[in-house]
């Protein structure tokens, strides 16, 4: 008899892979750049000048598209387009309230009623399409017999063909609302805060006398972490199969205590499985940049350049999209959970964001001498500012109950938010909050000690890992994100509180300034605003080890909330000051708002409960039976031991500590299976409470006891492939 485990590894070691899929000496980047996306060059070849025109028009200044002709034209080009490159179908693709993307498809098929049929699509279709919205999570916005949803056109992102064996399909992405208007996704609000944020920033722009701008976007760059492993192991793991992480699994004896996985040289199998996922994301227009290991064992990232807010968040859908694809043509299953594997390192996706303006000018870049940068420091104000009044919505933006697992936990950014700046950064804030900034401390260049290297340019500062907020030289890097998130939620938070905390600066500015435009005037106007917000937001900075304990009670101290699970930051979406902000800046309302509270709530009682009872069944029909037979075993060991006269004393007690382990084994699977069946009160919020309270800590003592008898049963009796295996056979 062999287990599952044993069936895996088999597989693993017999099946051979070619990797050998594209030869990049034919395929060349510069060239599969974008070849499947209806891009600004491909509407400047294929649409006539005054719909290009009008196109861009709305792409770069958000200007509205009013004139059906316009879009009949874009229709067109891309049905055309789209049927050279092989497409049969077109799709709205939307990021409804799952978290994922959900697409339907149509396609371009018309019969004409004369026995043929032509292809066609309409600038109506482009523009508008109805999916049933029923069946997608509404947090009670919508019931069921009102299911009307539509989704709606977003030209900023430009329409793609996703390749697939039998014909391709034109992507088009949309936002998805409801009869009523309202928000259904993730999308909708991320484009409204774009747009606050916007609308806020060029003030500011405008009082340092720059006219030529028109809009400030906000740029995000996500760098990916994710898991890779054979995929053979996911068909004997229950756990991974349904959650995507593992509910039980014994500590190996080797984890990522070496320090030897980060940065080392990735296994051949998961290079080419890489080299494959970036090449299709060239072609989709993604422009992928790094790639490297991971501090735990078959963990990796992967990160492109970044690009504006709403594209970046396309695209990273579109990435795990492409990464969990393309893992399967390899044998691999990319793992994108935050916590696939207890005791060693999660995945997050550290969400890099500025703001720039239309004709390029990253506004937090600090330039050499930031001390002197007024424009600068108003910014980098703002954001300080910003996070200092809403660290709880940030926070909030960031929970699930797969994430749970990670803040807080020792490698990953604690569930306090607090800003790191860095020592030159620290400086200047600390001479602004003084008076006036006079000098920036200089990087200077590093002695190697060695004369043939070259001169390395030192950074003014040193990095912190330990961070949640950090200052990363041009650009804040929020590390807080899930791995499996949609940014769209975080990076909606984000611009939402930066745009309240710039009106708050521009009023204030504004108002001092009057209609002296002078820059001595504006100057001085700064100098008298700066250091009072610097006063009030300083103690969201820290600099030190975020990990530490001092650092949970110095936070405390500061009156820092330290909001630790999801259950306990969910209410601050529906509190009266979020409520507030969100409706002044017209990114959510209130009954928005409330559904989400509704929906994440909901998805939290959801996703514990489905870990729960995956739990309950693999304890039932894999692990006691696996102790059982092992408990046989024994027990007719030591009776043959005692027919043939000889003292079984010993291996009796080995005897008596498995039967009790499996005995306390089975009370532990009888009380989860009773806290998981009691029922749900109805009030999503109370339920995802008492989830949290009673549930997850009756799963808590079932994997201890599990993880106990995989380090007592007999090994070739055990069927669940162990975390020495799913982490180091590659
Ligand atoms: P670091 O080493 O500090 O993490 P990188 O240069 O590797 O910095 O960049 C990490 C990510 O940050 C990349 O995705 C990069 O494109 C992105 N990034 C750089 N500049 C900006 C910016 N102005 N806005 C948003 N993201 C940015
Ligand atoms: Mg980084």
């Amino acid at each position: 008899m062999t287990t599952p485990r044993q069936a895996a590894i088999q597989a693993i070691a017999t099946t051979e892979y070619d990797l050998n899929q594209i030869d990049f000496r034919t395929a060349h980047l510069k060239e599969l750049f974008g070849t499947l996306v209806f891009s600004e060059e491909v509407q400047k070849q294929r649409l006539p000048k005054p719909v290009f025109k009008a196109l861009q028009k709305t792409i770069k200044q958000g200007a509205q598209l009013t004139d059906p002709a316009v879009a009949d034209a874009v229709a067109s080009a891309m049905k055309d387009w789209a049927i050279e490159h092989g497409a049969t179908h077109f799709t709205h693709l939307f990021q409804p309230m799952t978290g994922l993307t959900a697409e339907k498809h149509d396609s371009f098929l018309a019969p004409t009623g004369t026995g043929s049929a032509v292809s066609e699509f309409s600038g109506k279709e482009l523009v508008k399409g109805e999916p049933d919205a029923s069946s997608f999570p509404s947090g009670g916005i919508r019931a069921t017999f009102e299911a009307r949803g539509y989704t709606g056109w977003d030209p900023t992102s430009p329409a793609y063909i996703r390749e697939a064996p039998n014909g391709a399909t034109l992507v088009i992405p949309t936002v998805f609302v409801s009869w009523t208007g309202e928000a259904l996704d993730k999308k909708t609000p991320l484009l409204r805060s774009m747009e606050a944020l916007s609308q806020q920033a060029i003030r500011i722009v405008k009082l340092f006398g720059n006219t030529e701008a028109k809009k400030v976007f906000t740029t995000v760059g996500p760098e990916q972490e994710y898991f890779l492993i054979d995929k053979n192991f996911l068909y004997a793991r229950p756990d991974l199969l349904n959650c995507g992480r593992t509910l039980f699994g014994a500590k190996p004896a080797k984890g990522q205590e070496l320090e030897d996985q980060y940065f080392g040289t990735i296994p051949e199998r998961v290079l080419a499985c890489m080299a494959e996922c970036e090449a299709e994301m060239f072609k989709l227009g993604i422009p992928v940049k790094t790639r490297h290991n991971e501090v735990a064992p078959s963990q990796y990232e992967i990160a492109p350049i970044f690009e504006d807010s709403n594209l970046a968040t396309d695209h990273n859908q579109l990435t795990m999209d492409v990464m969990r694809r393309t893992a399967e043509k390899y044998g691999l299953v990319c793992l994108l959970h935050e916590k696939p594997f207890a005791g060693i390192n999660g995945s997050g996706k550290h969400n890099n964001w500025s703001m720039s303006t239309d004709t390029g000018e990253n506004l937090l870049n600090p330039g050499d001498t930031p001390h002197d940068n007024a424009q600068f420091l108003v910014f980098c104000v703002a954001v300080i500012r910003a996070v200092a009044k809403y660290p709880e919505l940030l926070r909030v933006s960031v929970a699930s109950a797969g994430n749970d697992h990670r803040l807080g936990a020792n490698e990953a950014p604690p569930a306090i938010i607090s800003i790191f700046l860095g020592a030159q950064l620290q400086d200047i804030m600390e001479q602004l909050e003084k008076g006036k900034p006079e000098k920036t401390i200089p990087g200077g260049f590093m002695e190697v000690g060695a004369s043939v290297l070259p001169k390395l340019p030192r950074d003014a500062g040193d990095r912190n890992r330990t961070s949640p907020f950090a200052f990363t030289g041009n650009k804040f890097e929020f590390r807080a994100v899930g791995s499996s998130f949609s940014i769209g939620g975080p990076n909606t938070v984000l611009n939402t509180i930066v745009s309240e905390s710039i009106d708050f600066i521009a009023t204030a500015l504004e108002k001092a300034v009057g209609d002296d435009k002078s820059e001595a005037r504006l100057n001085k106007a700064i100098q008298d605003l700066l250091p009072g917000i610097l006063k009030e937001s300083k103690k969201v900075v820290f600099n030190g080890d975020g990990y530490s304990d001092e650092w949970h009670k110095e936070a405390e101290k500061r009156g820092l909330p330290n909001l630790k699970n999801t259950v306990d930051a969910l209410p601050v979406i529906v509190r009266k000051d979020s409520v507030e902000l969100f409706t002044k800046y017209k990114v959510f309302t209130e009954r928005e708002l409330t559904s989400r509270y509704n929906i994440f709530s909901e998805k939290y009682v959801k996703e514990v409960t489905i870990e729960a009872n995956t739990m309950v069944s693999m304890a039932k029909t894999l692990i006691l039976p696996a102790g059982l037979r092992y408990q046989g075993e024994v027990a007719t060991a030591v009776n043959a031991t005692k027919a043939a006269g000889v003292d079984a004393g010993a291996q009796l007690d080995h005897l008596k500590e498995l039967t009790a382990t499996i005995a306390k084994f089975q009370a532990a699977t009888a009380d989860l299976d009773h806290a998981v069946s009691h029922k749900h009160s109805g009030d999503p919020y109370a339920d995802a409470k008492a989830t949290r309270d009673t549930v997850l800590p009756k799963m808590v003592e079932l994997r201890t006891l599990g993880d106990k008898l995989e380090t007592i049963v007999a090994d070739d009796l055990w069927p669940l492939p162990t975390y020495r295996e799913m982490l180091f056979i590659k």
